[in-house]
């Protein structure tokens, strides 16, 4: 081969491809990233997609993850024009008498809000939260089951149970028990699978760690500011690239894949034993969103005053019902009454829209591919916990999980997170190999690798250095 043009090609400017690109940089190689859309940034990108003047984050819009990420944390990229901007309250979850369930910054203050429940959720954060950076480090850290539910389990965290059996066995009150659903329902599984417990206690322990930011004026800005730092390492974009075929790469001596085994397939199957093609062939996706993004004319009208501040609110009742609708989901079906995970960023940056007005930004799991209208069905939800909000709607965009997908090619069928993330595919993602391929030359970066998806880039950082460590440079 001629001397090739490049060290390494990132294929899609995704946060994960861009940290890869990021860690190359920084390593004195020379990288290139190929990009098929015509803006970088893949699901970190925002746009104006109701009336001119409100800013809509079309992908990710609430990012604990991206602020706890060890990586990003490592960037200055503030320095790049990023500003995390944070809600009076990370998260709250309303009920049908009025009321709701708070996760506050503090632990103290979200055991208090709890009642009766207070000293069992002091007893199961307490010990996640003071080691939180440790812990962050485990989980947005190189796989290892082992080591994973060991350190856990010596702090006494249930993280292999279910979600609703760990609700059920440790709080007694509405109010608990359909906070901690709500937080388990990230999995997209149903909240009886195994292990999904975890998810409700990271993002718990983010929360208070960390909080559940949004980024000043969209989460396109996590992206560019990715996209500026590269360029200061010397690095280069090209966008409109849509990459097919091998031979668009052949200018790199390492080629970086921020794409799920679904689309690497047509691309590189050619490039290593078919046996390794069958195994990505095997990779299995979770169920899709349907999304729903709204220009308002004022704030959402909660009955709870609490949901009012707060950053995230879970829509979806109690405990019973988001089990239900999760398992519906689960069972190929949708929910009647979904539970709906809705974000308001203007409560925390208001740059996102003329003065007094505001942007929704919801969505709810569906089964993969769906073509069902959830649209009025997510509305309908909002009404129900703040009756006045149809009428503050001044403009919709709504996206089904084709649009989605159209949008983003890595959103197969709506899934969002590059693969479904129940016990097995939470460790072994999207083969035992994990980034490496049995070609030196060839890797993947994606949140079809561990530790998954979420806007956190650790993907594309355990890629790259996975690459530098094992390709051929001489
Ligand atoms: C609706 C929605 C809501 C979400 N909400 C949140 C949230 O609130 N918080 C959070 O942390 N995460 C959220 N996520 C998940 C998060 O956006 C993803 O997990 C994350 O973006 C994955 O990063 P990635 O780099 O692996 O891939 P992506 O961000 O998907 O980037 C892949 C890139 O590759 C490009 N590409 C695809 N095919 C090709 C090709 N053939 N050639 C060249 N380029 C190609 C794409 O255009 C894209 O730019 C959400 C995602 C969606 C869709």
């Amino acid at each position: 081969m001629a001397d090739p043009r490049f060290d390494a090609v990132v294929v899609g400017s995704g946060p994960n491809g861009l940290a890869a690109a990021i860690v190359f940089a920084g390593a004195g190689k020379s990288v290139n990233v190929l990009e098929a859309e015509s803006i970088v940034g893949g699901g970190a990108r925002s746009d104006a997609l109701t009336l001119p003047g409100f800013i809509h984050d079309i992908c990710s819009s609430v990012l604990p993850l991206a602020h706890a990420s060890p990586f990003f944390r490592t960037l200055s990229l503030g320095d790049y024009g990023l500003t995390y901007e944070h809600p009076a309250i990370p998260l709250a979850h309303p009920l049908d008498d009025g009321s709701a369930a708070v996760l506050d910054r503090s632990v103290d203050v979200t055991a208090t809000g709890l009642g009766g429940d207070g000293a069992a959720y002091r007893r199961l954060m307490q010990p996640i939260v003071r080691h939180a950076d440790m812990l962050t480090r485990q989980f947005l850290g190189p796989p290892r089951p082992s080591v994973h539910f060991v350190t856990l389990a010596r702090f006494g965290i249930p993280a292999l149970r279910s979600a609703a059996a760990l609700a059920a066995g440790r709080f007694r009150t509405a109010h608990a028990r359909a906070l901690f659903s709500g937080l388990g329902a990230h999995s997209m599984l149903s909240l009886r699978r195994p292990a999904t417990a975890s998810f409700g206690l990271v993002l718990a322990a983010a929360g208070h760690a960390y909080g559940w930011p949004f980024a000043r004026g969209g989460s396109q800005r996590v992206a560019d500011a990715l996209a500026a730092m590269l360029r200061s390492r010397g690095g280069t974009i090209a966008t409109d690239r849509r990459v097919d075929s091998m031979s668009q790469v052949l200018d790199a001596r390492v080629v970086l894949f921020d794409l799920t085994p679904r689309q690497v397939l047509p691309i590189a199957s050619g490039q290593w034993p078919d046996g390794f093609s069958r195994q990505l062939q095997r990779f299995r996706y979770g169920p899709g969103v349907f999304k729903v993004d709204w220009a308002l004319d004022g704030p959402i009208p909660w009955r709870a005053d609490a949901c009012r501040g707060a950053g995230t609110v879970h829509v979806g009742g109690a405990f019973d019902e988001v089990v239900a609708a999760e398992d519906a989901v689960a069972a190929g079906q949708v929910a009647e009454r979904p539970f709906v995970i809705l974000a308001q960023p203007t409560v925390a940056d208001p740059t996102r829209a003329p003065a007094g007005k505001h942007v929704g930004w919801a969505y709810c799991h569906v089964p993969n591919g769906s073509t069902v209208d959830m649209r009025e069905r997510i509305e309908a939800q909002v009404e129900r916990f703040a009756p006045g909000f149809t009428s503050r709607i001044l403009a919709r965009h709504v996206m089904t999980p084709a649009d989605i997908e159209r949008h983003n090619a890595n959103n197969v069928g709506g899934d969002i997170n590059g693969g479904i993330a129940d016990l097995r595919q939470l460790f072994i993602r999207p083969t035992a190999r994990l980034y490496a391929t049995p070609n030196r030359r060839l890797y993947l970066c994606s949140a079809s690798t561990p530790p998954g998806g979420g806007v956190h880039g650790m993907c594309g950082y355990f890629a790259a250095r996975k690459a530098l460590q094992r390709a051929r440079w001489s």
